[in-house]
Parts: structure tokens; sequence; C-alpha cells
């Protein structure tokens, strides 16, 4: 009798709980709905006919379900989206591109306003100083192409063009030309935000510069709505060259061992990113110079590697058309494909030494071990340093705790579904991205509670995952937390928590 009349209790607390929670949702919705803004604001709801497109991310192994999404046209708009969840209560989830690794855009759990910034697509670019004034939806193929528009301008970032500049500049972004410039993030010079109270918020080194300090490397979704960037540019070289050899899986320990022992001490100019899948090695060089001064410059790297490629492709170009090559899409960078999706389990480790014989072979047996037909396991290796040890802006930044990292291993595990259903799980996808994850995680110096990762390749399970994404900067970011959202309404599970 106990039992049962403790079971319906618990039935009716829950059976409370939703009807609050139903309650709540549709406070928030006729509040969203009242928003005398501007016309192209719009909002999408589950009755919507576009909710279940809109609430898609990159990464569809999830099926998170917002109580809403809000398409701001204006900042005052955003700024009354912000208003109306802080009435109600309801957690809010910035997005940008949409790429999050775990559906943090979405807000990593059902019920979150999703407010999508993806009408903030303002450039202008003042010639004088390189400062690019950047609207927080901008994906960065577009921002690319737009820079180099306004007078061949570039600024480090990501391969991938659908990516948005919200999330990649908010917790680092990394890609061809960070050994030269440093991280996209160190390159940030000033920032525009709602804070949690809908109120604007100029970020700089003299404006709010604690803000300034925690949202370049720790500011994806925890403190803010971000609707702007002014970002330092540079004037791209007048020569790129790509460079591409592939390698059997067989040789994995010379090519490993040859890339990253050059990559560590190459010159910036160089950038450099191995990927390792089942089947291939493709190592991938970006040089910022001619042809001629890249392959002097790698030669030593291809003898220490000391096996011949099954091919090798090099080519000397523009910037943009550098970028164009490393995107790995024939559609233009200005227009990135976004019908493309992928289920995906993935994360990271960076090192401050370079890896051991027994780390590279737990990766190799690792990844000939296949879990299921449709799926395709990678590892990639990119060398780290150079100036992003050194960003060219002096002012501290919390993704400074990654300074003296040597090498990057972002990894993951994709698979196909034939039904494409949202949030469909492969067992054998994820059982073995938890073993590679323990064998390396194990094998890291001071193990398991030592790790250092990067936060641009979020992941739940990372144990103890602030250490490992923010170093001794925990404490500073939770009473900075505390300071600006003290209600804790930016929020999704591995925000900044309160202190
Ligand atoms: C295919 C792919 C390729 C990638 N390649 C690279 C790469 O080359 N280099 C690299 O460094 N990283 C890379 N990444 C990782 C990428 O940088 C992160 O996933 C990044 O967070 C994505 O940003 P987003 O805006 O697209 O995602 P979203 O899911 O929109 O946002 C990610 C996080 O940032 C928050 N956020 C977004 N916009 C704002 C905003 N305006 N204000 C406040 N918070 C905001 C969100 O709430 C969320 O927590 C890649 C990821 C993928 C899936």
């Amino acid at each position: 009798m106990r039992i049962l009349l403790a079971v319906v209790a618990s039935v009716a607390a829950t059976l409370a709980f939703f009807d609050t929670a139903t309650a709540q949702y549709a406070n928030l919705i006729s509040c969203l709905q009242g928003i005398q803004g501007n016309p192209k604001s719009y909002l999408t709801i589950p009755s919507s006919s576009t909710y279940n497109t809109d609430r898609l991310g990159y990464n569809v192994n999830f099926n998170y379900k917002p109580s809403a999404l809000y398409h701001p046209a204006t900042v005052d708009d955003a700024g009354a989206a912000i208003q109306c969840a802080a009435k109600y209560n309801i957690s809010i989830a910035p997005r940008s591109g949409g790429h999050s690794f775990e559906g943090y855009g979405q807000g990593g759990r059902d019920g979150s306003l999703v407010i999508d910034v993806n009408q903030f697509q303002q450039f202008s670019m003042d010639a004088q100083t390189g400062v690019a004034t950047i609207g927080a939806g901008t994906r960065l193929g577009p921002l690319y192409m737009r820079l180099w528009e306004a007078g061949q301008f570039l600024v480090p970032g990501g391969t991938c063009p659908s990516v948005g500049i919200g999330g990649i500049a908010l917790g680092g972004g990394i890609g061809m030309v960070s050994r030269k410039y440093g991280a996209l993030t160190n390159s940030i010079v000033g920032m525009e935000m709602l804070d949690a109270t809908g109120t604007k918020r100029h970020i700089s080194e003299t404006s709010n510069p604690e803000l300034f300090w925690a949202l370049r490397g720790a500011g994806g979704g925890s403190f803010g709505l971000v609707t702007e960037f002014q970002i330092q540019a540079y004037k791209a070289p007048s020569a790129v060259t790509t460079m591409v050899y592939k390698y059997p899986l067989a040789s994995y320990r010379a090519a490993m061992e040859g890339f990253t022992k050059f990559g560590r001490n190459a010159p910036n100019e160089f950038f450099g990113a191995m990927s390792v899948r089942s089947n291939e090695i493709e190592l991938r060089v970006n040089y910022l110079s001619s042809a001629s001064i890249a392959n002097k410059t790698v030669a030593p790297m291809l003898a220490r590697i000391g096996v011949k490629p099954l091919s090798s492709d090099v080519q000397e170009g523009s910037w943009i058309k550098a970028a164009a090559k490393w995107s790995g899409s024939t559609n233009p960078l200005d227009d990135p494909d976004l019908s493309v999706h992928r289920y995906h389990r993935g994360g990271s480790l960076v090192y401050r030494r370079l890896l051991s014989v027994t780390e590279m072979d737990t990766i190799f047996n690792n990844l000939n071990r296949r879990p299921a037909e449709s799926a395709s396991a990678y590892v990639i290796f990119e060398m780290w340093g150079g100036k992003m040890d050194r960003p060219p802006r002096r002012s501290p930044a919390a993704f400074d705790r990654h300074r003296g990292v040597v090498l990057g291993l972002d990894f993951g595990i994709t698979w196909k579904d034939p039904t494409n259903q949202t949030g469909t799980q492969c067992a054998a996808c994820l059982e073995w991205s938890a073993q590679f994850r323990k064998e390396l995680y194990d094998a890291y110096d001071g193990g398991p509670q030592s790790l250092e990762a990067y936060q641009n390749y979020i992941e739940f399970d990372l144990p103890n995952w602030l250490e490992a994404y923010y170093g001794n900067g925990v404490s500073r970011l939770q009473q900075i937390k505390k300071d600006v959202d003290s209600n804790n309404l930016f929020t999704f599970p591995q925000s900044i928590p309160l202190p």
C-alpha cells in the first residue's frame, strides 16, 4: 500500500510539473507573440509546420525540442525575447550556426528558448584599422568571402563554411592560418552583447573587461547573447600553397611521428592537419607562401615520414582559393550547403607533448575496429603552437588556458540512418566512442582527472570537463557568471555553473 501511495504521489508530482511547465511555455509563447517589433522577426513554435526543420542542428544524433525558436531581426527584438524568457524562467540557448557537437545551439535539452541570430548579417570593414564588424549570425564561408572582397583580408578560423561565427569565435577558432595569427577569439577587439535582463552591453578591453576576458574562450551560451563582433582582420599573403598527401594506413606510425615532430617546430606560415580514418591517412598542409618555399620547407617532414605517399597534390593560389578548397564542398564559400547533417559523436584532447608509440597504436587499433557497416571513425591531428602561444593582441582571454599546447586531437564517429530520423542512436558506435575515449584518457598524463581539451569540440562525457576546458580560470568564470546572470538563464548541460 505504502509503495502504491508513493507511486501515486510521484505520478501526481510529475503531472503537476508538466502542467506548470506547459503553462510556462504557453505564457512564454504568448509573450514572444506579443513583441511589437520588426516585421522580419519571426517565431517558430511546436505547432509551426517548420518546427521540425528549424530545430535541427548539424548533428542530428539529438532530438531536442525547444519550447520555441525566435529569430530576431533587430537587437531590440532579441532583448524583448530575453525579457520574455526571464519573466517565465525559461532557459535561453543562443544559436548561430547550429554546429555544437552536443546540440547546445538547441539547448542540449528539451524546453529551452532558442534565440537564433541568423538575421544578424551586418558586415563592414574599417580599411584603416583592419577591424571588421560582423553580425553574429554570419557563417564562416560567407565571412571569408566578405573579408576577401573588402580588400583581400582574412581572419583565422575553421575550415567548415557552415559553422557559425557565434560558437566558433566564443570558444576559440582554430584553422588553416591559426599558427600565423592565433585563434580567432584572440583577434576579437569588441562585442555587442545582450545580458540576462535584455540590456545591451559593449564588451571590450575597457568596457566590461571581465566579460571581455570570459567571452573569449568560454563565451558560447553561458553569459549572454552576442549580437555583433568587432574582429581584427589581416591582409592575406599574396600566395598560399595547399598540399595534400595520402598515405596507406599501415604507415600510421611513420606518418604520425614524422608530421608531429616536424610540425611542432615548423614556421608559423605552416598549418597542418592529418586525418586518419579506417581506410587512409590524409595529410593537409596550408602554407602561407609560394609553392617553391612551401615545398622546400616541408621536404624534411616528408623525409622524416620516409614513406612514399600514395598521391600528392600541391597547388599555389590565393588565400580565398585555399579556403574554398579546405571547405571540402563544391558550393561557393558564400553559399554553404546548409542541408548537410550528420549523426555524430565526437570530442577532443589537447597535448603539451607529442604522442607515445602506445597512444599511436591505440588510435590505429581503434580505427581498425569498425563498429557498424555505415560507421566512419576519424582522428584528426592538428599542430597548435606558433602565434596561438603569443596572440597578436596582448589582452588576456579565458582561451589562454591552452597556451603551450602543441597538438590537438579531434576525434569522433559518424554513422548513417536509412530512415533519416532525428535522434537515431547507433549503440555500437557510441560504445566504440566510449571505449576509444577511455583508452586515450587512461593514457593521458595524470589520467582521466587531468585532461585538457578544446571546448569547441565540446563533449558531455568528458571527465573533469570544467577544468579540462577552462583550467584555473573556472572560479573566475563562475564569479562573472554570478555577476551577469545570477538566475542562470543562459544555461545548458555544460554551461559555466554559478559558484
Ligand atoms: C563540421 C564541423 C567542422 C568544424 N570545424 C572546426 C574547425 O575547423 N575549427 C574549429 O575551431 N572548430 C571547428 N568546429 C567546432 C565549432 O567551432 C563548434 O562546434 C562551434 O561551437 C560551432 O558554432 P556554431 O555557432 O555553428 O554552433 P551553435 O550550435 O549555434 O553554437 C555553439 C555554442 O555557442 C553558443 N552560441 C552560438 N551563438 C552565440 C551567440 N551569438 N552568443 C552567445 N553564445 C552563442 C551556443 O549557445 C552553443 O552553446 C567544427 C564543428 C563541426 C560540426
